[in-house]
């Protein structure tokens, strides 16, 4: 009986090679970013105990009621439920308190980039494994550290090329304002609550901040006019918004305050925001974040303010893929503007090519090319000569090394440029340097 051919999980794509250098470039540009910023990178687990997100992230939330992968292991007398990480915060906040980090000292800058997991149903930028890179900022309550972060956030946008993105901003405030603030929700949504779906009906008693990002255009025009938390913030939190505000309009960087800005997460507190970008369908969001002053003490640890963001790498991807116009313009890849070789392999080293005589001394050849640091490659597909140099030159070498019966005698190959089509003998001590352009000897 043979196999049907085996998919990946629903939601859970390759990536394939030829996707792989617009991933790196990503990844190369936040990390210069980030630790030109003062980030260092910490590297968690990718499962965690399930309790550690639904304490963390808040057990009345999308995630943790039904977007999380989990899976019960160890004995009967001892059964443990793990959870795959749908966010890093959570895993980072205890990591800096599993390891006393806030003990050596107060404040940190920490970054992570890496797979996350959520059952959500896949749609065009929606999977259940994708990959952010994050930020956290831990051990502060200045307002200047949430500007930074925008800006920082802003910095990655723009170095990658990201066009057509606003900054959605709010605050939250302290749970004294959310206390007042869900009162005069309720008061507002109670004589409305009718017309609403049924997913916002059993928020309003569980949850009522979650109805404020209801897709459902009737919830939506509903929500449209409720009072704005701005007007409902206490004056610290009025002051940490403002000057988180100015602190923008210093910077330059636009932004429109948007009450309904609350994001999907509990552990939010005072400034929250949003990066939507208009290249997006429904799902557009590049990234976003915010202040949660309450995790660390929470979770155990000491009164600590904190700041976050993460940006989704797989939604970035698709903002940087080119308008249809600009399509196949030239030979830079034009999502990236990152070079591509034919067939998207920038070798440009040695192609070892030989006879079925020759091959165990070709491989001793390719071997010396290797440990000299030359990238070189072997045949070993059977072709014949001929077709070795067809692939050679498809490929983008630089160089094919020949090694015939009389060069495997005489311990040499015929090396053959391939840019000026010339070719020499070249004793196979000196053929390192031949390839790096120094002259053997001298
Ligand atoms: P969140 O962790 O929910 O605040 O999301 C931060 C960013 O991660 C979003 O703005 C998206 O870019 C990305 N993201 C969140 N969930 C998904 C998903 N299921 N698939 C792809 N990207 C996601």
């Amino acid at each position: 009986m043979s196999w049907q051919a085996p998919k990946a999980p629903r939601g859970m794509p390759d990536i394939l090679p030829d996707d792989v250098p617009r991933w790196r470039r990503l990844e190369d540009t936040a990390r210069d970013l980030l630790e030109r910023y003062g980030y260092r990178e910490i590297r968690t687990p990718l499962l965690e105990s399930t309790d550690l997100f639904a304490r963390g992230i808040g057990e009345v939330t999308d995630i943790v009621e039904k977007e999380m992968f989990s899976l019960a292991v160890g004995s009967k007398d001892r059964p443990e439920s793990l959870s795959l990480r749908p966010e890093f915060t959570a895993s980072v906040v205890r990591a800096l308190l599993e390891h006393n980090l806030h003990r050596k000292k107060p404040f940190w800058k920490l970054y992570s980039i890496g797979a996350l997991f959520r059952y959500e149903r896949p749609q065009a930028g929606r999977q259940r494994q994708f990959h952010q890179i994050n930020g956290e900022a831990l051990g502060s309550y200045d307002p200047l550290l949430d500007v930074e972060m925008i800006d920082l956030a802003d910095q990655i946008l723009r170095r990658l090329g990201v066009e057509d993105y606003r900054l959605r901003l709010n605050s939250l405030g302290c749970a004294g304002c959310r206390g007042r603030y869900r009162e005069v929700l309720r008061d507002f949504l109670r004589p409305r609550l009718a017309e609403m779906c049924e997913t916002c009906k059993g928020r309003f008693d569980r949850n009522v901040f979650r109805i404020l990002d209801c897709k459902s255009p009737t919830d939506k025009a509903i929500v449209a006019s409720v009072p704005p938390m701005e007007q409902h913030l206490c004056d610290p939190c009025r002051a940490h918004f403002d000057a988180v505000k100015a602190g923008l309009d210093r910077l330059e960087i636009a932004y429109q305050v948007d009450p309904q800005l609350v994001r999907g997460f509990d552990y939010y507190t005072r400034t929250v925001f949003e990066f939507p970008c208009a290249r997006l369908g429904a799902q557009d969001a590049v990234g976003g974040g915010g202040r949660y002053d309450r995790l660390i003490p929470d979770m155990g640890g000491p009164e600590a303010g904190a700041v976050g963001f993460a940006f989704g790498m797989e939604r970035l991807l698709l903002a940087l893929e080119p308008k249809p116009a600009a399509a196949g313009a030239s030979d830079a890849d034009a999502r990236t503007g990152v070079p591509v070789a034919p067939d998207g392999a920038a070798r440009g080293g040695v192609f070892v090519a030989a006879f079925p005589e020759t091959r165990a001394v070709a491989s001793a050849v390719l071997a010396e090319l290797r440990r000299g640091a030359v990238p070189a490659d072997l045949d070993y597909e059977g072709r014949s000569l001929k077709a070795a140099m067809r692939v050679a030159d498809r490929e983008g070498y630089a160089f094919v090394a020949i090694v015939g019966e009389d060069e495997a005698r005489e311990g040499s190959v015929t090396l053959k440029d391939m840019r000026a089509g010339t070719q020499a003998r070249v004793a196979r001590g000196d053929l390192v340097s031949a390839v790096r352009g120094v002259k053997a000897g001298g």
